[in-house]
């Protein structure tokens, strides 16, 4: 809910950027196949439906309507503008969505809040209503760097899925522009799987029912007796192998804390197993040494490597075959940020707040702080600040306006 000052602000640097860059925009192949669709600054709805048929339509769509956030169909369709029930889906590229907001960061907790956007208050994240005027509050929704890492780590081991296990080789990866990844395969083979044969990729990905007796992992027995248990190899091929490689990384770290968390089991319980992880390491240090370990905590450990070797990713997305997404290398209205389409050999080194601010820098802008935890961009830090008058670069001033965390309105006129 933003003042018409901080609109007007917004509004006209997006369209200063696709005045300059429109040409700079990713185009996806089969345009012409495609719905469009975006968000508007002024009533904030989405046009959707829409037909573009080519690059350039595209550029001159972007300048005319300059929108907040603009998406595109995954799936390709006959006729791309008619209403959803008579498109004709012709197919649809499989995309995967990453959000640092579903994964389980440790300084989440650090920085979450929220606020009252018509008091302009910030509050702690337990509180549900304003003290002053009792509406609702919003999440804050802040990003740090350590949760966009994380969510980056998601990305890069579900790049390792597509292309070691399941053999995909035309794959687009893009930052989100705000709290996360997307990854698209368009390898043409997908392109008519449906919602079930979506899901199964999904559950293959997410390792959702797996069966650790099909991964390797038996009681040799005698007489009903349990002998020795014997499990899966670092070189095994597929889960195998990463359920080897991520025991072994959990064995050595032998962490209570993260056992618990990965196994949704008592503290008490994880501690223990961890302990007598503790007492192997050096063993495991060298092999999966399965056989050393008592039943329930090869249960425990087996479970947690699953569940740490396993791409978070939103299940939603992946399955729906109509999903709109947003376009690459255009600007989130979430944070100013733009969402950049990277190359997957640039992913491990790529930096969000260095390489995707695209508004103005060198021009200052005096806003008015609600709240902003310790933050950095373009190389250089900023805040905390609360509950104070700062003098900052446009792009940054546009990331904490977009967040409803600064405003260029006076105080009281709000
Ligand atoms: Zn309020
Ligand atoms: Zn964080």
């Amino acid at each position: 809910m933003l003042t018409q000052a901080d609109s007007r602000l917004v509004e006209s640097s997006f369209k200063k950027y696709y005045l300059e860059k429109a040409d700079t925009v990713y185009v996806p192949e089969r345009i012409s196949e495609r719905e469009f669709g975006y968000f508007t600054f002024q009533e904030r709805i989405m046009v959707r439906h829409l037909y573009i048929d080519s690059p350039e339509k595209l550029r001159e769509f972007l300048v005319k309507n300059n929108p907040l956030h603009v998406y595109h169909s995954l799936a390709f369709y006959k006729y791309p503008s008619a209403p959803m029930e008579e498109k004709e889906w012709m197919g649809a590229e499989l995309a995967f969505d990453i959000d640092a907001d579903h994964l389980k960061t440790p300084c989440k907790g650090k920085h979450d809040f929220k606020v009252c956007p018509k008091c302009f208050t910030a509050y702690s994240t337990q509180k549900e209503v304003c003290s002053n005027c009792g509406g609702a509050l919003i999440d804050s929704e802040w990003i740090c760097e350590l949760c966009l890492e994380s969510a980056k780590q998601e990305t890069l081991k579900l790049l390792d899925f597509l292309e070691e296990d399941l053999g995909f080789k035309n794959l687009k990866v893009a930052f989100s522009g705000n709290r996360g990844y997307h990854v698209v395969v368009k390898d043409e083979e997908i392109s008519e799987l449906g919602q079930i044969e979506r899901k199964e990729i999904v559950d293959y990905i997410t390792g959702t029912g797996i069966s650790m007796r099909l991964m390797g992992l038996v009681e040799d027995t005698v007489k009903g007796k349990a002998l020795k248990i014997r499990g899966p190899d670092i070189s095994d091929p597929g889960w195998r192998g990463r359920i080897a490689r991520a025991s072994i990384q959990l064995a050595l770290r032998a962490d209570p804390i993260e056992f618990s968390e990965l196994t949704s089991t008592s503290y008490k319980l994880a501690d223990k197993c961890a302990a007598i992880l503790r007492q192997f390491s050096e063993e495991w240090s060298e092999r999966c040494a399965w056989d050393l370990l008592p039943r329930n905590v090869v249960k425990l450990l087996a479970k947690a490597a699953v569940n740490h070797a396993s791409a978070k990713i939103d299940v939603v997305v992946t399955s729906d075959i109509h999903r709109l997404i947003r376009l690459g290398n255009t600007i989130n209205g979430k944070s100013g940020l733009l969402a950049r389409v990277i190359d997957i050999d640039e992913l491990e080194d790529f930096d969000p707040f260095l390489q995707t601010v695209v508004l103005p820098y060198d021009k200052m802008v005096e806003v008015r702080v609600l709240k902003a935890p310790k933050f950095r961009m373009l190389g250089e830090e900023y805040g905390p600040l609360e509950n104070t008058m700062a003098k900052l670069p446009m792009a940054v001033a546009i990331f904490l306006i977009l967040k409803n965390l600064a405003t260029v309105s006076k105080p009281y006129a709000l």
